[in-house]
């Protein structure tokens, strides 16, 4: 195998884009976009709801109002009924996977029943689990990031669920 110049190039300015990824993943704290009456309805009529029929009508309509505040491309929510995907060492849950969104997907798909049970999930994990998934869309449309779970990513969730009152329940 050679390695030549290209190649090196190559090399460096992958590393120069992980890099600025990284540190505009990071320092990007807030959500600077305006939110609605209507985005705090939704969020407190999804944080009373069980059923995965109110759960899909009202996640599709908080997803179509953040995507208008935010001024990105709508993402669709599709919920399954089955229990989340998980895997087991020794007899223990050693990863439980509730919910995905890939960078240019048009949905995102949240389990809406337990790795081991199949219980339904509890409202806040339900809505932190959306609020997740859409973070990364937001981080992919919004700021041309390739979306990573930097601290920044947690404290964009943290910010955006504290302004729909999230917290408030
Ligand atoms: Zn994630």
């Amino acid at each position: 195998m050679t390695f030549d110049f290209k190649d090196f190039m190559n090399f460096i300015n992958f590393q120069l884009f992980k890099q600025s990824n990284y540190e505009k993943s990071n320092s990007t704290t807030k959500i600077k976009i305006p939110i609605s009456d209507e985005a705090k309805k939704l969020t407190s009529l999804l944080l009373k709801s069980q059923t995965e029929t109110d759960r899909q009508s009202l996640g599709d309509e908080l997803l179509d109002e953040l995507a208008d505040l935010a001024q990105i491309d709508i993402v669709n929510l599709k919920i399954s009924e089955t229990k989340q995907y998980h895997k087991k060492r020794n007899g223990k849950v050693a990863m439980k996977r509730y919910g995905y969104y890939k960078p240019g997907d048009k949905y995102i798909y949240i389990s809406n029943r337990t790795a081991v049970r199949g219980q339904i999930l509890a409202p806040k994990t339900f809505l932190d689990t959306l609020l997740h998934e859409w973070t990364h869309h937001y981080d992919y449309q919004k700021l041309g990031l390739n979306s990573i779970h930097s601290a920044g990513f947690y404290a964009r969730l943290k910010d955006i669920k504290e302004k729909l009152g999230y917290f408030a329940y």
